[in-house]
């Protein structure tokens, strides 16, 4: 199974408002709540492609149970590690036109002893994993390489990580000796890992950007576009993925669906090609539904066979 980690999962909650007006009341109907954190937006869409997987990550109380619930209607598999402390919400409310003005709370502070806890939690279910995936930021009280020792007790145990995360904690685990599989930086998070500008339409400067050396041992580097899909290094490979023009409904959590894909292609011991067309896939399929890392599985195989992946 895929072993799908969100160490700081959140309940989101969603606001559509006609117009959002500051210092007064505003009143909103049709609140939706879900299940989120980006590496449970990845959870739901592997569910969704039939893959098996376990959830795992930090879960605390009522607010904990209220998700675990969520996971638990949606038949998706959950070994969290429970904690005192609440587990977060997040807020967004989309307004006036196409605006999204968010809260997000930055969750609980993890004592020193639930950290131990859980690389102990994680190392017996990596027991059963055959891949693991890791999104999003950590919460408060973990140091920054914590990442990079889930990533080392991976390895001992044979079992690959694919790594979705960012600024400092996204170095600290390339600076390590054991590096991810795969990591999946947008422009922004890979200027901000060269400390330079980076031009994403320039195929040429981003095949130069990736042989930086800061990326030595890293065996994919997926560098997602948006409309423009991916420009991708595996190994000593390039390519760039072309996606077709489609309409576009909800972009959040394109991300987290195309590191899902990515994770369900190489665990199934996919081609390159085959590994980027369900990713670029699963990206797209989760911009065309209104909810939050959310596909649907009858549009795969349209949508599948849009995709082009050209050598660079
Ligand atoms: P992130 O959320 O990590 O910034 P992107 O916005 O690059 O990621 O989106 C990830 C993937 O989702 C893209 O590679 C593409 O497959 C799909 N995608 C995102 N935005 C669009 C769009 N406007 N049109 C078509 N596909 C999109």
């Amino acid at each position: 199974m895929i072993l799908t980690v969100t160490l700081n999962p959140s309940i989101d909650v969603s606001y559509p408002l006609d117009h959002l007006k500051i210092d007064t009341v505003n009143r909103v109907k049709n609140v939706r709540k879900t299940a989120g954190g980006k590496g449970l937006n990845v959870s739901r869409v592997i569910h969704m492609l039939n893959h098996d997987l376990t959830a795992t990550g930090f879960i605390g109380g009522y607010f904990g149970k209220w998700l675990e619930n969520q996971l638990d209607r949606d038949g998706i598999a959950r070994d969290f590690l429970p904690i005192d402390a609440e587990t977060r919400s997040s807020i967004a409310m989309l307004h006036d036109g196409g605006k999204q003005t968010e809260i997000l709370e930055a969750g609980p502070t993890i004592a020193p002893e639930d950290a131990q806890k859980f690389l102990d939690h994680f190392d017996k279910l990596l027991d059963q994993a055959d891949l693991v995936t890791i999104s999003g930021s950590m919460p408060q009280g973990l140091p920054e390489d914590y990442y990079t020792q889930m990533i080392a007790n991976a390895d001992a145990k044979s079992v690959k990580v694919l790594l979705d995360t960012s600024g400092a904690t996204l170095k600290s685990a390339l600076e390590a000796p054991v590096k991810p599989l795969l990591i999946k930086p947008n422009e922004e998070e890979l200027a901000g890992l060269l400390n330079r500008k980076v031009d994403k339409t320039d195929y040429a400067a981003l095949k130069q950007d990736l042989m930086d050396p800061i990326f030595d041992g890293v065996d994919w580097i997926v560098v997602s576009l948006g409309s423009a899909g991916a420009f991708v290094k595996h190994q000593n490979k390039f390519y760039h993925a072309a996606i077709p023009k489609i309409q576009v409904v909800n972009p959040v959590g394109s991300g987290d669906s195309t590191l899902a894909g990515l994770a369900m292609g190489i665990h199934d011991g996919k081609s390159d090609e085959d590994i980027l067309k369900t990713a670029m896939t699963t990206g797209m399929l989760n911009t065309m539904e209104a909810e939050t890392g959310f596909v649907n599985p009858a549009k795969f195989d349209t949508y599948f066979a849009k995709v082009t992946i050209e050598n660079y």
